[in-house]
């Protein structure tokens, strides 16, 4: 079945590459990430080609919830415990000023209008109580929020987007600022200098790899350090059914948004599916499905499901992402723990940055001990 984010939007029409072409940088993967560090290299200076195995924000950055939420995967006062306030601060805070770079630079495509952490019983109400106190501890705001889809904390700085549509913008964006982009084009081997693809090559000094479900394959290195797992989303029909908020649930496992021609799309059950969804398979399944509709039916909506899609992201073991040199002037960045749209889009920022000045403070926030 079809993905909600592909109605309504054009893809710029890429070519593949064939033969031999010289860049300061390129950028393998042009989904969220690689296409916000084909933006930086451009403000920089830097001469880009980007490359594609399929098209534009083929995989999850043209696929997802669509949530954009300050912070790593983990929430605010669990990153604190897991890596110490000092780094957690940082993280967050890098987050918070990505996300006005990313609406910056694709408004059209961003609703920044808060987004609720619902709290699914009384024990996550009191660690959304918990969440918001360490947040206003650290100087962000948050708020205690009620309303008939339930209690939890608004985060009035969160937004949402169309995946999609930010993709396209910013490919088109680039193209028109002399970036070179080719679709059908996977990196088939990657060597310091050079990208070996099917029908040519990239020489570049620079290298980024942003490819965070197909990490473990592109980057064979770190195979052993990010898993893929499939997460899965279904969209329904316009209800008259209305959400006050975008809310995140259960922890984050469950996550839905309304639309503004009042479809909502949802996703979440990667926790109940079972081990399964461990895989970088894309196929929906009928499980997800159906763990879906019934959550719609709880908050009443039985408009008829249009879409249902999938795609795969990859999760570290310590729930903090890659973002490491793995050959001499090859970097790269994934394993975002099923939130990368802000996290992917401030590391491949900040790699630019390194690559550009030779040190960039995201990047050593994220790699710090
Ligand atoms: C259903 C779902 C819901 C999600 N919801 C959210 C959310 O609400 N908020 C959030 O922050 N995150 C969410 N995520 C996670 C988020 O979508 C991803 O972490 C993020 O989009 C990753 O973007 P990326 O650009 O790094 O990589 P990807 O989107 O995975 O892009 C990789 C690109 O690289 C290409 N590629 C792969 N291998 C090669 C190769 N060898 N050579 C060349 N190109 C290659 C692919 O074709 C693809 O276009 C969700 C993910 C899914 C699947």
């Amino acid at each position: 079945m079809s993905i909600i984010w592909d109605v309504d939007v054009e893809r710029p029409v890429l070519p593949p590459l064939r033969g031999t072409v010289a860049a300061d940088l390129c950028v393998i993967g042009l989904g969220g990430s690689g296409l916000t560090a084909v933006r930086e290299a451009q403000a920089r200076g830097m001469s880009v080609v980007g490359i594609d195995a399929d098209r534009i924000a083929a995989g999850a950055a043209g696929r997802n919830g669509g949530f954009l939420l300050a912070g790593i995967a983990a929430f605010h006062h669990d990153a604190i415990d897991a890596h110490g306030h000092d780094k957690a601060l940082a993280l967050y805070q890098h987050t918070v000023e990505e996300m006005d770079k990313f609406e910056a630079a694709a408004p059209q495509a961003v609703r920044r209008e808060g987004v609720l952490r619902k709290a699914h019983d009384d024990a996550e109400w009191e660690d959304c109580l918990v969440h918001r106190d360490a947040l206003r501890a650290d100087g962000f705001d948050a708020d205690v929020h009620e309303s008939w889809q339930g209690r939890g904390i608004l985060i009035p700085t969160d937004g949402t987007f169309h995946p999609a549509m930010r993709a396209c913008l910013l490919a088109n964006a680039a193209i028109a600022d002399g970036a070179r982009l080719y679709a059908d084009t996977p990196a088939i081997e990657i060597e310091p200098g050079v990208v070996h693809t099917p029908e040519g090559e990239v020489r570049a000094a620079n290298i980024l790899v942003a490819v965070d479900g197909n990490l473990h394959r592109a980057v064979p290195s770190l195979a052993e350090r990010v898993r893929p797992v499939r997460l899965q989303m279904v969209a329904t029909a316009p209800t008259d059914v209305r959400l006050t908020h975008a809310v995140y649930a259960r922890d984050g496992w469950d996550y839905w948004q309304q639309l503004e021609d009042g479809r909502v799309a949802i996703g979440g059950g990667r926790d109940v599916l079972g081990d399964g969804e461990w895989t970088d398979a894309t196929e929906p399944t009928d499980a997800a499905r159906a763990y879906l509709i019934s959550l719609l039916a709880e908050m009443g909506i039985d408009a008829p499901i249009e879409h249902h899609w999938a795609a795969t992201v990859s999760y570290t073991d310590n729930g903090l992402p890659i973002v490491e040199e793995v050959q001499p002037g090859v970097w790269a960045i994934g394993g975002y723990c099923g939130t990368g749209n802000i996290v992917g889009a401030a590391l491949g920022r900040g790699v630019v940055e390194q690559f550009a000045t030779g040190q960039s403070r995201v990047v050593s926030d994220f790699t710090a001990d």
